[in-house]
């Protein structure tokens, strides 16, 4: 008997989260040089970080010896003041994947089950199953979440409902209201996780505040990033907003130091530089343009995006992706998600955008 065969069968069988393939990874592969590789396969902000931020993580470095404050009083300070809420009810993660995962340990136990969406958020059936708990994956509308069913699939073991608004990889919306009443129709001893790692790039004419809804829904918690539009994936900092006693229980199993110093001190520095999220929001939106308009006029199918990203129907999806990294293209396979025939892909500058519409072009012709 080995030691891998004795680790827990809901451990054995789990399948690895599958990243974006990186681009010293292609140019290994390919021989094709760093610089010519357009990666557009994680959702990453093609405007880099604010440059603010990226100044107090140099700074940052100075102080690397030393561990980071674990309470990450100064980024709580800020976070506080800008939606005027308690610090209490505030949990920093390594990523907002980190947040994910962090409930996720506070509320599961073995047998416990979930609720999400099909083609939603890989990461909540692997948060789920690693705690030996059962994920219930609720049949989509219209490749986006469909809440009236999601509500009727809620069990006796349901702990936590996973939403995504707007929806990965997916890109698709629910408006406000329909989660304020879907929050309305939810048990409150079950915990719903609603996950907005992309509601910076929302049109105003979209925007709602799910954290003004913590006080009314106890079973709230609010998931955010700093790692889509601030810029800062690979420092990895996300945080959740809930009531203090949800906060204060996933306070207690999330790693002391999860955010580096580094992490703490960009995001300090990036949530006080709202034009470079504006800029990014805007070179979003007509990159948006730029690539649907592209699909329209090669007659594919896509999915209306209100991410950073975009999912496009293009046959075989395999066989697009290889053409597409033959010409170092980097998109995202979707395959796993149960989409083998769409590709998604992330917004990127207008020239690298530009770039995957020609091998696009190439790829389909
Ligand atoms: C990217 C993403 C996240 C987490 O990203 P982090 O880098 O860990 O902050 C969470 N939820 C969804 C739906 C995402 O697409």
């Amino acid at each position: 008997m080995s030691v891998a065969n004795r680790a827990p069968a809901h451990i054995r069988a789990l399948s690895p989260y599958q990243p974006g393939k990186p681009i010293a990874e292609l140019a290994r592969e390919t021989g094709i040089p760093e610089r010519d590789i357009v990666k557009l396969a994680s959702n990453e902000n093609p405007l880099g970080m604010s440059p603010k931020a990226r100044a107090a993580a140099a700074a940052a470095l100075a102080e690397g010896a030393r561990y980071p404050d674990g309470n990450a009083f100064a980024l709580k300070a800020a976070l506080a003041e800008k939606y005027g809420v308690d610090m209490a009810r505030l949990v920093i993660g390594n990523g907002s994947n980190d947040v994910l995962e962090i409930a996720a340990q506070a509320f599961l136990a073995p047998g416990d089950a979930t609720v999400f969406s099909q083609y939603s958020f890989a990461v909540y059936p692997l948060a789920t199953l690693a705690r030996g708990a059962r994920g219930i994956q609720v049949p989509a509308r219209d490749y986006g979440h469909d809440l009236d069913a999601m509500a009727a699939a809620i069990d006796e073991a349901t702990r936590i409902v996973f939403i995504a608004n707007p929806n990965n990889p997916t890109g698709t919306f629910l408006p406000g209201g329909e989660i304020e009443a879907f929050l309305a129709r939810v048990p409150p001893d079950v915990l719903v996780v609603l996950d907005e790692a992309y509601t910076e790039f929302l049109p105003p004419e979209k925007r709602y505040d799910a954290i003004a809804w913590i006080a009314r829904f106890p079973n709230l918690l609010v998931s955010r990033t700093l790692c889509k539009a601030y810029g800062l994936a690979g420092l990895r900092l996300g945080y959740g907003i809930a009531h203090a006693e949800v906060a204060d229980l996933m306070n207690r199993v999330r790693q002391p130091f999860n955010a580096s110093s580094v992490a703490q001190a960009a995001a300090l520095a990036a949530l006080a530089d709202e034009d470079f999220v504006l800029e990014a929001a805007e070179n979003n939106r007509r990159g948006m343009a730029q690539l649907t308009a592209a699909f329209a006029e090669l007659g594919l199918e896509w999915i209306p995006s209100s991410g950073n990203f975009v999912t496009v129907r293009v046959g075989d999806g395999e066989k697009v992706n290889r053409a597409l990294l033959a010409q170092g293209v980097i998109v995202r396979p979707i395959a796993g998600y149960g989409l083998p025939q769409w590709l998604r892909v992330s917004i990127g500058l207008p020239g690298e955008n530009a770039r995957f519409i020609a091998a696009l072009r190439r790829a389909l012709a």
